[in-house]
C-alpha cells in the first residue's frame, strides 16, 4: 500500500480528542488513511518534508454554491440586501449550462484546495438548460476534493408567492425523483467515501411545506443527510413569522429538519430556545462569516451556540456573497466576529480553526476526517510559516493572527492535490481562461 511520510513539521495541530499540538512532529500516511504520529517516525516512505511548516487536518467547507464563482461582484449586487441580492442574480443564473456549472465548480473547488480544504459539501438548487448535479460531483473528482454535493431545489415561484422567477423552480415530483437518482447514482456511505450526497431544498422561502417534509422522508429513508438555509436575517424571520406562523426553528421541527442528520446554513437569527432546540438535537449549523458581512445579515451567536452544544462548522457560502471562497480566511473572519460581538476572549485562534476543521466533519457526519490521529483520513494541510505573514511570530501554531492564507501542500485521502502552492490536478492557466469567457459571455448578452 502507498505510504509518504510528512517529515518533522514545527508545529502538529492533531484536533484529536486531546486537542493535541506536537512539534518537531511526523505523520505516516498509508494508502488513505493515518498511520502514525508522533517523532522520529520509523519509515521506508517517501518523505515530505514540513520543517518550517504547521500542519493541520484538512479544511472542511460545510456551505457553497459553488456554481456562484461565475457570477462574483456582479455590479448590480455589490451592495443589495439577500432579498434585492437574489432578485438580481436570478435572471443571470437561468442562462447557465451544464458547462458553467462545471466549470465554475472546479474554480470554486480550486480555490477551496489552495486555502486549505480537503472537503466541501455544495449547495446546487437551480437546474436551467439541462444542468444536473453530476456537473459538479465531475469537477469535484478532476479537482481530487472529498466531496458531499446536495441535490438543492426551488418550487414556489413568483407566480405563487415565492420569490424566484418561475423558470427556475421544478415540479415537486420532478425534484424528489431527481434525488433518488442522484443517492442512487453516486452517493457513497463507506468509510473514506469521496463521495455523499444529500438533500437540500433551497430555502423555507422557495420551497414548500410538502416539499419540506417529503425531502425529509425521502433523505431518511435514504439514509442521507439533509440541509438548507434557515435564519439567515430579518427578512428571513418576518417571512417565516408571516407566511407559517411560526419562528424558523419551530417550522423546521414541526416538519422534521432538526437531528444529527440535519445542518442549516447560517442560523444568524436563532433565539435561545431555538439554540436549545439545535443543541438537544444535535442539528448542526454551516456559519458563513463573511457572507453575513458581506449581505449585513448580521453576526450569528456562535459563541452562544457552541456553548450550547450545537455542533457548528463553517461555510465560505457562494461566491455571489463572499466574494472569495477562502476558507482559511473565513476561520478567521469567524474569529474575529465573535470578537466584535462578545469581546477579545470570545474565541481563541485554535477554536476558530478547530470550528473549520473537526466541527465541520463533525457537521457533515464525518467523524473519520478533521483530525490528524492513527485510523483518520488522511486529508491534511501543510502551511508553510517561514514567510513574510509569520515572520517575527512567537505562536506560529496560532495560524489565524498571523500566518499565510494559501497551503503549501495539501492531501486528500493521502494523494497530494496542491504541492509548493500549485493545483498538481488541473491546468490552473487554462482553467481560469475558461471561467472568464464564459463569465464575459453571461456579460455581453445580458
Ligand atoms: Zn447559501
Amino acid at each position: 500500500m502507498k505510504e509518504l511520510l510528512i517529515r518533522g513539521a514545527d508545529h502538529l495541530l492533531t484536533m484529536d480528542d486531546q486537542r493535541r499540538e506536537l512539534t518537531g512532529a511526523d505523520v505516516l500516511i498509508r494508502g488513505g488513511t493515518v498511520a502514525g504520529v508522533g517523532s522520529d517516525l520509523q519509515s521506508d516512505a517517501p518523505v515530505l518534508d514540513a520543517t518550517g511548516c504547521v500542519v493541520t487536518p484538512g479544511l472542511v467547507n460545510t456551505h457553497h454554491h459553488l456554481y456562484q464563482s461565475l457570477t462574483r461582484a456582479v455590479p448590480g449586487g455589490q451592495d443589495a440586501l439577500l432579498f434585492g441580492w437574489l432578485q438580481t442574480l436570478y435572471p443571470i443564473w437561468a442562462r447557465f449550462t451544464p458547462e458553467h456549472f462545471f466549470t465554475s465548480a472546479e474554480v470554486g473547488l480550486c480555490e477551496l484546495a489552495l486555502s486549505g480544504c480537503t472537503l466541501s459539501s455544495d449547495h446546487l438548487y437551480l437546474y436551467p438548460n439541462g444542468a444536473r448535479l453530476e456537473d459538479t460531483i465531475h469537477a469535484a473528482a478532476e479537482v481530487g476534493l472529498r466531496f458531499h454535493p446536495t441535490r438543492g431545489a426551488m418550487s414556489i415561484g413568483v407566480s405563487r408567492g415565492g420569490l424566484p422567477p418561475d423558470d427556475l423552480v421544478e415540479r415537486e415530483a420532478d425534484i424528489l425523483e431527481d434525488c433518488i437518482r442522484v443517492i442512487d447514482a453516486f452517493h457513497d456511505p463507506a468509510d473514506g467515501s469521496m463521495c455523499r450526497v444529500g438533500v437540500a431544498p433551497c430555502s423555507p422561502f422557495s420551497v414548500s411545506r410538502d416539499l419540506m417534509r417529503d425531502a425529509a422522508v425521502l433523505a431518511r429513508d435514504k439514509g442521507v443527510m439533509m440541509h438548507t438555509h434557515l435564519a439567515e436575517n430579518d427578512e428571513d424571520i418576518a417571512y417565516s413569522l408571516e407566511t407559517f406562523g411560526c419562528r424558523p426553528g419551530q417550522y423546521a421541527e414541526e416538519l422534521g429538519w432538526v437531528g444529527p442528520d440535519v445542518w442549516h446554513a447560517h442560523c444568524v437569527k436563532l433565539d435561545a430556545s431555538e439554540q436549545a432546540l439545535f443543541a438537544r438535537t444535535k442539528t448542526g449549523v454551516a456559519h458563513c462569516p463573511c457572507s453575513n458581512c458581506r449581505l449585513g445579515s448580521g453576526i450569528a451567536p456562535v459563541r452562544a451556540m457552541r456553548d450550547a452544544g450545537v455542533p457548528v462548522g463553517l461555510g465560505v457560502d457562494g461566491s455571489a456573497s463572499n466574494d472569495a471562497g477562502n476558507l482559511v480566511a473565513e476561520a478567521r473572519q469567524a474569529m474575529l466576529l465573535q470578537r466584535v460581538a462578545s469581546g477579545a476572549d470570545a474565541m481563541s485562534a485554535r477554536e476558530a480553526l478547530e470550528i473549520a476543521t473537526r466541527g465541520g466533519a463533525e457537521v457533515l457526519g464525518r467523524s473519520d476526517c478533521g483530525r490528524i490521529e492513527p485510523g483518520a483520513r488522511a486529508d491534511i494541510a501543510i502551511w508553510d510559516v517561514s514567510g513574510i505573514e509569520a515572520a517575527g511570530s512567537w505562536d506560529p501554531a496560532a495560524l489565524l493572527l498571523a500566518g499565510p492564507v494559501t497551503v503549501r501542500d495539501l492531501l486528500v485521502e493521502g494523494r497530494v492535490i496542491v504541492r509548493d502552492g500549485q493545483v498538481q490536478t488541473l491546468d490552473m492557466a487554462g482553467l481560469i481562461a475558461r471561467q472568464n469567457r464564459l463569465a464575459a459571455d453571461l456579460r455581453e448578452t445580458l
